[in-house]
């Protein structure tokens, strides 16, 4: 297992030097990085910028063209991908859903899905969930394995701000009572989970890296964020140190936004 410079100690998982390749192009450039037990690590960055690459780079399940992943032996890793294709020919409970590939026990597949919020979607069909039931149902079967790492693809994509907020104190509880590390990717630039020990802003390769910062009480921020967030959302403020002249990442959005970095071309 790779210590990385900064590490504290044994990491979960660490990518040294990733770059991953598709035909000629290189996706992702460079990637050096890790996840101790029990942090939370969200990943942003425009779309297209290889974030679901990295997972899945991660995962083993895409080869790296350079560099290489190193895993904790025996880690277990629960993964939700961005993109789940349901059937809807196919009838399917959530509770028949969790057993799907491996059969689980029923009163462990209802404890997951209580535990997620969700005991009330357990004879209900995927297809007639609501977004933040289904994402609930998705993190509910990745705990099934009792990993040590909780990958998630843009877990909270289509939920509003409140929605969002419930999601990420769900993930704050899981990793309170489980222990289990988290890498997510966020579908947001600037509004992340405020309980991210670290954000990294990716595009191809890590642009900048930090902790976000969690926002006041003040009026505007709460009109940003909207009511019943209850602190689980906070600001990420990238400090790139380089130019992105085709980034349009900080093409919108209100002057809260704007760069005070030096070296900045975000217009
Ligand atoms: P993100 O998740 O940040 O939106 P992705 O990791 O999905 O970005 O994609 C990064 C880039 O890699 C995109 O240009 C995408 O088209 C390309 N890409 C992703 N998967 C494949 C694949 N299996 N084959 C070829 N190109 C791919
Ligand atoms: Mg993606």
């Amino acid at each position: 297992m790779p210590r990385l410079p900064g590490g504290r100690g044994m990491s979960l998982i660490a990518a040294e030097h990733l770059c991953v390749r598709f035909g000629g192009e290189e996706v992702l450039h460079d990637i050096s990085l890790r996840v101790d037990p029990g942090e939370i690590v969200t990943i942003i960055g425009p779309n297209g910028s290889g974030k679901s690459t990295l997972l899945r780079a991660l995962l083993g399940i895409l080869p790296p063209a350079e560099g290489r992943v190193a895993r904790a032996p025996g880690l277990r890793i629960g993964y939700v991908p961005q993109r789940l294709h349901i059937d809807r020919s196919m009838p399917m409970t959530a509770l028949r859903f969790l057993s799907l590939p491996a059969h689980q026990p029923r009163n462990r597949a209802l404890a997951a899905l209580a535990r997620c919020g969700v005991a009330e979607a357990a004879h209900r069909q995927m297809t007639d969930l609501s977004g933040g039931q289904l994402q609930r149902v998705l993190l509910a079967r990745a705990l099934l394995t009792d990993p040590a790492l909780l990958i998630l693809d843009e877990p909270t994509q289509g939920l509003d701000q409140p929605g969002e907020a419930a999601f990420y104190r769900l993930i704050e509880e899981v990793r309170r009572d489980t222990g289990a590390a988290v890498l997510m990717v966020s579908h947001d630039l600037h509004v992340v989970m405020s309980a991210s020990d670290r954000v990294i802003c990716l595009n191809g390769h890590i642009c900048c890296e930090g902790t976000p910062r969690v926002v006041s009480n003040a009026p505007e921020y709460r009109a940003l964020f909207g009511l019943g967030t209850q602190g689980a959302l906070a600001l990420y403020q990238h400090a790139h140190d380089h130019d992105h002249t085709h980034d349009h990442a900080h093409a919108h959005g209100p002057d809260l936004w704007h760069d005070r970095a030096k070296g900045h071309d975000h217009a």
